[in-house]
């Protein structure tokens, strides 16, 4: 799914695509994310067991299956999931701290995420109906 991102974001989203491409990281994650910066173009912000979320210059949000080398031709897909984009984005922003102006700000009216009561979390860890935000 594409979005509209704030015009002075893209470069600096290709930016750090390039940092990521020319990259010695040789971290758990290193090669895997040096990768889909090659390949694809696309900036990961967030792993887990399930998968790689990754977001391109242009505003497309990529998800990369984790039962697989995240590279081509093996599978990737469109991420259109409100929730996991925003945990992308929370977990993203600490490292790029300019994408924090693209989380989502809580609407009028939101209710608070009944799962985890508002909190965002379960102890250490994020709640995936709400993306750690506490509403939705
Ligand atoms: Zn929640």
């Amino acid at each position: 799914m594409m979005i509209t991102l704030p015009s002075r974001l893209a470069p600096l989203i290709e930016q750090r695509v390039s940092e990521l491409r020319d990259s010695t990281d040789t971290g758990p994650l290193g090669e895997d994310y040096r990768s889909i910066a090659i390949h694809y173009g696309a900036l990961p912000l967030y792993a887990d067991i399930g998968g790689c979320i990754a977001l391109k210059p242009t505003g497309e949000w990529l998800f990369f299956h984790s039962n697989q080398r995240w590279n081509p031709p093996e599978e990737v897909e469109p991420l259109d999931a409100n929730a996991w984009r925003a945990q992308a984005l929370r977990v993203g922003s600490k490292k790029y701290p300019e994408l924090a102006e693209m989380l989502p700000r809580r609407p009028d009216g939101a209710r608070d995420c009944e799962p985890c009561s508002g909190r965002g979390h379960f102890g250490s860890r994020d709640c995936a109906w709400c993306g750690g935000l506490g509403w939705r």
